[in-house]
Parts: C-alpha cells; structure tokens; sequence
C-alpha cells in the first residue's frame, strides 16, 4: 500500500541526504579509511565530562529552565564578549538549543512566511535548504566558486535579492569550503542588508576552528547589524561535544522570543547533563580547545600539500576542518568520483554536488581524523588520480 501519500507534499519533496547514502554505502566496505565525518575525532575531554558526572551525582537530572541553565548563559554571554565585542543578555537574548541544528530550524520555522526567500550561497551545509523548505520558504541559491574563495560578494548578494528577500544565511568559516571572511568583508555585505531590510542569518559553530593567525569576524559585529541577525553557534566543534547536542541561539528580544516558544513547545530544553559539560568547557576550555585547533592545523597544512601534489587544485581553507579539491580535471562528476574512489581504493569523501549544485565538481575532504589516516586516504586519492590520467 502507498503510505507516502499520508507525509505531507513538501516533506515527501525533500531529498535524503546524500551524504548519508553515501555513508550507508561505505558502511559495506570493509576498511574504509574515512575523510568523510563532519564532527570532531577528538573525545569530550575528560573534565568537562567530570563536570556532568558532578552534576548527576547532586541529582540534577531533571528539566533545565526552557531557555537553558542561566549559568550557561551567562557563560555563553561572557565567551561571546570575549571573542566578538557584542554583548548578549543571558535574559532575553540566548537560548540554549539542542545543537546548531535545532537553532537553525527553529530560527526558519520563527521567521518565514510562505513564500518568504532565503538566500543560501553555496557549496552550503546541507540543513539549511530543507529547514526553509519545511518552514515554507523558498530557497535561493546563490553558487560561490574557488575563484572568489567561496565567498559572498556585494555585488553577488545585490542581485540575488528581491521584494520578497527574508533572510540571507552565512557560514563563516564554512562547511564545506573552509572559507573565511574578513570583518571589512563582512561590513561590506552588511551595508547591502542594511539598505535592504534583510535579516542575516550567521551560522557561527566553526567561529573557533580558525587558522593562519586570523581572528573570527562576524556579521553581528558590523554597523548596525546586531539587530538584523540571528547569530547561531554551538559547542559541537569548539569543544568536541557533538553527541552532547547543545548549540545556542542569540537574537534581538523580539525575534528571540518566536524562536523561543517553538524551542518551549518542541524540545522543552536541550539535555541538562550536556548543558552542565558545555558550562564546564565554554568556562575552563580555552587552552582544550587551543590543543585541538594546533592539530586542525597541522592536518590542514598536510593535506592541503598532499591534495596540490596529487594535482587537485584547492583554495586553502582558512578554517573549519574541511579541503574541498577541485576534481574537474579528472573529468568525471563528483559522485563517480567518490564511489569508484570507495570501491577501488576504500577511501570515503563526499561529493561536492551534496553541498548544492555549485558543488558540483569537489569533493568534501575532512581532516577530522588522525594524520595516519588522512596520509593512507591521501595515498589512495594519489593512486586513483594517476589511474584517470
Ligand atoms: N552548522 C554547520 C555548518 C555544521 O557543519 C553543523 C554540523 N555538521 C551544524 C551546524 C550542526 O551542529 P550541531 O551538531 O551542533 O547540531
């Protein structure tokens, strides 16, 4: 019996993630060496676990208030301070979520109105589409390529507006290009916004994951724009805690409080114990965080040399824990690339088209794991390219 026709039109619409039936696949494939996950390969260092465990033992088990643990916002008020100048009141401004994730669907679901436009430049996260889609936006993509390292423009974002433009989502540093804006950059779009009357929407969970010396700018932080955006973020990355699910939203009070009853009635609040670890970690894990990011690196300057000594041509990426090589010149489309790459020589990357049509012809190359295994991954990307030459 036909059971679909019981989902609702735009869910049944919606397309699975291709990341995930890439995964499904290499999950039959015996000894994969994987460059494919998006999340941390680190643990939750032992102390801020110590921190939930403490918590558990006092038998803090139950509900946390709806908005989150006023000590963790507080403490996320002050870490926000400190890395961005801005001050966010614990009160009214931030609401602790359950994870980035749900900070960026609750954030749609608040703002759009059906037919509202989002403007997504992309290679994107994969998220942002279907929750504007399932809110009942329409989603305008606007391609980014290596040429402009992947980022927006004025100019770019002038075009794409319309009457009908709610809000424009950016992610910097990205997934899954890695790039990065400058404040002056930013400002230069913000001044396009402010003229226009759109809402930025800043996805901020790699703000930390940030190399060559540079400092975390963000849109929030240009003239006139507190107001005008919804500044999402998150532990998940900074302080390897992604199974913890706590993320953050932080808004003017009018625009939080939508978001805030959707978060009340949906979730009811994230997990208490994770908001005890994140306490512990946004409070006393600076110099954990600083370890993990000395690594980042250390991979990042390793498979950039690799990937420009096999051939696929890159723009560095300046922060997150992503690469994202050109594989045009083999010629063949990014998800051939990425299966016959898994079927003959067992490495996992993700094709670029999973990131929005823009995508096409990149591949996703995480570097979220030991250099041991992106040095075996790089090898096999080494032999398959010479294989296609
Ligand atoms: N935004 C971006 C850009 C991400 O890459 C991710 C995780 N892959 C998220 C948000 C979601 O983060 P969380 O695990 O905290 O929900």
């Amino acid at each position: 019996m036909d059971m679909q026709k019981y989902l609702k039109p735009q869910v049944a619409a919606i397309q699975p993630s291709v990341i995930r039936k890439f995964f499904d696949l290499a999950a039959q494939i015996e000894g994969v060496v994987s460059l494919g996950i998006g999340e941390p390969d680190f643990s939750t260092p032992l102390a801020f676990c110590e921190a939930g465990w403490r918590s558990m033992q006092e038998g803090k088990t139950g509900y946390s208030p709806n908005p989150g643990l006023l000590e963790l916002r507080q403490a996320i008020s002050a870490y926000l301070q400190q890395l961005l100048g801005l001050t966010y009141c614990p009160e009214n401004q931030i609401v602790v979520t359950v994870g980035g994730s749900e900070a960026i669907d609750a954030t749609f679901r608040a703002l759009i109105c059906p037919g509202d436009e989002v403007i997504i430049p992309e290679p994107a996260f994969v998220s942002y589409a279907p929750c504007v889609e399932l809110a009942g936006g329409v989603v305008v993509p606007l391609p980014t390529s290596a040429e402009q390292g992947f980022k927006l423009t004025p100019a770019q974002l002038e075009t794409a507006i319309t009457p009908k433009t709610k809000a424009v989502v950016l992610n910097y540093p990205g997934n899954p290009t890695g790039a990065v804006m400058s404040q002056e950059e930013l400002n230069a779009l913000a001044e396009v916004l402010l003229r226009h009357n759109v809402l930025a929407v800043s996805d901020e969970i790699y703000a930390e994951l940030i190399y060559n010396g540079q400092r975390h700018a963000s849109i929030a932080a240009a003239p006139g724009m507190r107001d005008m955006t919804i500044l999402i973020s998150g532990v998940s990355k900074s302080l390897a805690m992604t199974g913890w699910r706590i993320g953050y939203v932080c808004a003017h009070p009018d625009i939080l409080s939508g978001i805030y009853k959707i978060h009340q009635f949906s979730l009811s609040c994230a997990s208490t114990t994770g908001q005890y670890v994140a306490l512990e970690g946004l409070r006393h894990g600076q110099a954990e965080t600083a370890k993990m990011v000395a690594e980042y690196d250390r991979r990042r300057q390793f498979i950039v040399r690799r990937l420009a000594e096999i051939g696929l041509p890159m723009c560095e990426p300046q922060g997150a824990f992503y690469a994202f090589p050109s594989i045009a010149e083999t010629g063949l489309s990014s998800n051939e690339f990425c299966e016959r790459l898994l079927r003959e020589e067992k490495v996992a990357c993700v094709p670029g088209n999973a990131f929005g049509v823009s995508g096409e012809g990149y591949i996703r190359c995480s570097y979220a794991t030991s250099l041991e295994n992106i040095a075996r991954a790089c090898d096999g990307i080494e032999r398959f390219v010479n294989r296609l030459k």
